[in-house]
């Protein structure tokens, strides 16, 4: 099963994508978490991804392709993926469909999370990382999601972890506005991405705006 999701930042499109994943059993390939992880490695490749990504702007195509295309080929995608955070733009959504086509791999699902971007930002701010347990959802401001309270501590509201942290790049609104100029961006950004997806398969579209359980109900029932 391979399987695409797109969602702006802040559409639960990580916590719905993690969801997909256990329904699969496929590797869930999240972009900004394999930089994030090689930029707390102080690999080379994290070296050269993080200045961008404090920025809010995406790390170059030639460096952000091929290291997604590789990890495709890795042996825990022999029997399928979830591809979370790639494609980005329209130059890798060619990039992915010409690979794809070129080895004859079949897209099963192309889901696209819908949200208004005010929404979105909200959403962005609240969110809380669990260090235990990087898909465990804990958001602020949002009732359904709302960290758990422990001695007068806020704790993860799944495993009730006191390390609780904010990313600094969802902390900083100049930042979450050029990813969502990005993600927005029917011409050759990620929207663009999804139009070109569009236009060759079938796309899952989701209504992003009621809570987790609904959104992931909703997609349930549309996945089969
Ligand atoms: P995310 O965790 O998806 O919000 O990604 C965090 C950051 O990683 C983004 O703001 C970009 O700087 C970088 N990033 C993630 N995915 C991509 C991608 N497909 N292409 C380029 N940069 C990316």
């Amino acid at each position: 099963m391979n399987i695409l999701i797109f969602g702006p930042n802040g559409s639960g499109k990580g916590t719905q994508g993690a969801i997909v994943q256990k329904k699969f059993g496929v590797p869930h390939i999240e972009t900004g978490v394999i930089f994030r992880e090689n930029i707390s490695k102080g690999t080379e490749l994290g070296k050269q991804a993080k200045g961008f990504i404090d920025k809010g702007e995406l790390v170059p195509d030639d460096i952000t392709v091929p290291m997604i295309l590789n990890r495709l080929k890795e042996a825990d995608c022999a029997k399928g993926w979830l591809l979370d955070g790639f494609p980005r733009n329209l130059i890798q959504a060619e990039a992915l469909w010409g690979a794809l086509q070129k080895e004859n791999i079949q897209l099963d699902y192309v889901i696209e999370i819908i949200l208004d971007r005010g929404t979105a930002k909200k959403r962005i701010m609240g969110r809380r990382l669990c260090a235990v347990d990087n898909n465990h959802p804990n958001n602020i401001f949002i009732d359904a999601i709302k960290p758990a309270e422990k001695n007068g501590k806020m704790v993860c509201r799944v495993c009730g972890s006191e390390k609780l942290s904010t990313r600094a790049d969802d902390q900083d609104e100049a930042a979450i506005d050029k990813r969502h100029n990005i993600y927005y961006d029917t011409k050759i950004g990620t929207l663009a991405a999804v139009n070109y997806f569009k236009e060759r398969v079938k796309v899952i579209g989701l209504d992003g705006l009621p809570g987790v359980k609904e959104v992931s109900e909703s997609l349930m029932a549309k996945l089969g």
